[in-house]
């Protein structure tokens, strides 16, 4: 088969790129040159059987550890090597695998922490002192209320963070993330340990997210989630990228089919 691999790459503005990407722990090559990328507004899914080198991959990305070799580029600039909040700072945002919330802040707080790291430092704080800094105190609560709202937490604003159920926790996660302003969002596992139900509102979510000008990278292991969700889909086996396409071809790829069998009990199904 020659055709497996769809390129989509060249018509798209890409926000994010990875070119060529390794990543060695000692004996092991976690990441054997991964290039991919993810278009403005796009919706982008990274998959892969067990060790294959996505969580790697959301690592590099997000400046939790440098990559070996290659280069990762956020709207065209260098943000391979850099520490993680200089990422966050270059406009890419992530959810984690785990709540990492404050259990003691309200849901409003937990937002307002977010915005807060985008407004330190700010033209109106500097230039128009205190009246300057209570405008914008103003404003960020606003948009952090609104934040709740698009997220399905309007309401939820003075429950504090351990009061909530984990689906609410994870809706709040992307709200936290979001009120940076992010240009692109990295999503890890956000269904695990979801209900049916739960994944709906998840899913609903997601595809709500490019109306905010966000590019999404969503890794997940839930594959209807991941069908239904994404534009485009990236997977991985091994640390190679052996395919990448719609879920209309990526559901039929042989190779993605091959990898999955080869990997019991992480099939696609649940
Ligand atoms: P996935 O998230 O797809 O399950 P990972 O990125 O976690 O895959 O792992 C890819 C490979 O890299 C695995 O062989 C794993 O054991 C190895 N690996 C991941 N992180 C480390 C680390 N910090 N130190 C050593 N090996 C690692
Ligand atoms: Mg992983």
């Amino acid at each position: 088969m020659t055709t497996m691999q769809t390129d989509t790459r060249a018509p798209r503005a890409a926000l994010l790129t990875l070119d060529g990407v390794r990543k060695v722990f000692g004996g092991v090559t976690a990441l054997k040159g991964v290039s991919f990328d993810v278009g403005a507004r796009e919706v982008v899914g990274l998959i892969g059987p067990n060790g294959s080198g996505k969580s790697t991959c959301v690592n590099v990305i997000s400046g939790t550890m440098p990559p070996t070799a290659g280069e990762i580029r956020l709207g065209g600039t260098p943000i391979h090597g850099l520490p993680a909040n200089r990422v966050v700072a270059q406009g890419l945002a992530r959810t984690f695998q785990t709540t990492q919330m404050f259990e003691e802040f309200t849901a409003l707080d937990s937002v307002l922490v977010g915005a807060n790291l985008r407004y330190q430092g700010s033209v109106a704080t500097n230039v128009l002192g205190l009246a300057g800094a209570r405008a914008d105190a103003q404003r960020v609560r606003g948009e952090a209320l609104e934040l709740l709202d698009f997220v399905g937490l309007g309401g939820r604003g003075d429950v504090r963070v351990s009061m909530l159920s984990v689906c609410e926790q994870r809706l709040l996660m992307v709200a936290c993330a979001l009120a940076s302003r992010p240009a692109v969002l990295l999503m890890d596992e956000p269904a695990a340990g979801m209900v049916a139900s739960e994944r709906r509102v998840l899913s609903a979510l997601i595809r709500r997210l490019p109306e905010r000008d966000v590019s999404v990278m969503v890794i997940e292991h839930h594959m209807g989630l991941i069908m239904e969700v994404c534009q485009r889909i990236v997977v991985l086996n091994f640390g190679e990228k052996i395919a990448e396409g719609t879920p209309a071809e990526i559901r039929n790829n042989p190779a993605v089919i091959e990898a999955y069998l080869g990997h019991h009990g992480d099939a696609a199904s649940h």
